[in-house]
């Protein structure tokens, strides 16, 4: 589906305050914009990143403003098992009593290149941040999504997760995987929680994997990462709620 929004219908923040939520990739570009925009509307934001001395920036940032206390997750998305996201589910039932919203952001591009060229220890490791990742951090965190009211579960496709296109290689392929699997976790869960989940295809953004993608285009044709903002703050509302299950994309102009 695609589907635009009228961006100032959604200004109010006022329901994200207090609650918690977990964003992947949390450190650069779109996940970075996410941090900024929970944490100032007042949620505790758990910040998953593979970068720690970026995390702690971001966290000193985060408490100069006097915003709420964030949490920072270095964790590799490369090696991830799903022993380590149960041990992570633990922790924020320990400190949290559940979340709010898991965004899945974090992502690899892997390079742009006809399939047969794709080496297997490429493939492996878009395949695990891309794809595995999600699953495992979905397994072990639905139990705490679905013990709050109208929780979010977003899992964030591209164009090419919809619509290949050569020498998309890897990444193509993990980002139809990521539609399957949001497809698959709302199947499963539509009747048992009112937990939202949404497969998010964000469109072209200013961000270093725009960059890396299109090296020779000029970075100021895209609309940066806070441009999605309100977007985001329409699918973690309770309005969006007719909407679960669906593919959304945030703009309608590609
Ligand atoms: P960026 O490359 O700017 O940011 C990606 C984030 O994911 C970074 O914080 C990065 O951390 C993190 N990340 C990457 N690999 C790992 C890992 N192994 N473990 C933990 N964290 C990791 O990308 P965008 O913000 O542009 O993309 C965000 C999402 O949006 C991605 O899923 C992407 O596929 C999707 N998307 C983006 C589009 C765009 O035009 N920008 C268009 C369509 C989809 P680090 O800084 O350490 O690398």
């Amino acid at each position: 589906m695609t589907w635009q929004i009228n961006q100032g219908d959604f200004a109010d923040t006022g329901f994200l305050k207090g609650q918690t939520h977990l964003i992947t990739g949390a450190t650069r570009g779109i996940g970075l914009a996410l941090t900024w925009e929970l944490a100032r509307a007042g949620a505790t934001v758990l910040m998953l990143g593979r970068d720690e001395a970026a995390l702690e920036s971001l966290y000193d940032q985060i408490m100069a403003e006097n915003l709420p206390e964030p949490v920072i997750i270095p964790l590799d998305l490369d090696t991830l098992t799903l022993e380590a996201a149960e041990e992570l589910a633990a922790m924020i039932e320990e400190h949290f009593g559940g979340l709010n919203g898991l965004i899945n952001n974090a992502g690899l591009l892997g390079s742009r290149a006809p399939l047969q060229q794709i080496s297997d220890a490429e493939y492996q490791r878009v395949m695990r941040v891309n794809v595995d990742a999600n699953v495992y951090l979905t397994q072990a965190l639905l139990p705490l999504l679905q013990l709050r009211p109208l929780s979010t579960l977003i899992y964030t496709s591209s164009g090419v997760g919809a619509q290949a296109r050569a020498f998309w290689g890897t990444y193509a392929i993990s980002k139809f995987a990521v539609e399957g699997l949001a497809q698959l976790v709302h199947e499963e869960n539509e009747n048992l929680s009112d937990m939202r989940v949404f497969c998010v295809d964000p469109g072209a953004t200013r961000t270093n994997m725009r960059a890396s993608a299109y090296p020779g285009e000029e970075p100021s044709h895209n609309p940066p990462a806070e441009a999605l903002m309100p977007f985001y703050r329409y699918l973690l509302s309770p309005t969006s709620s007719h909407q679960r299950g669906t593919r959304i994309k945030a703009r309608l102009d590609r």
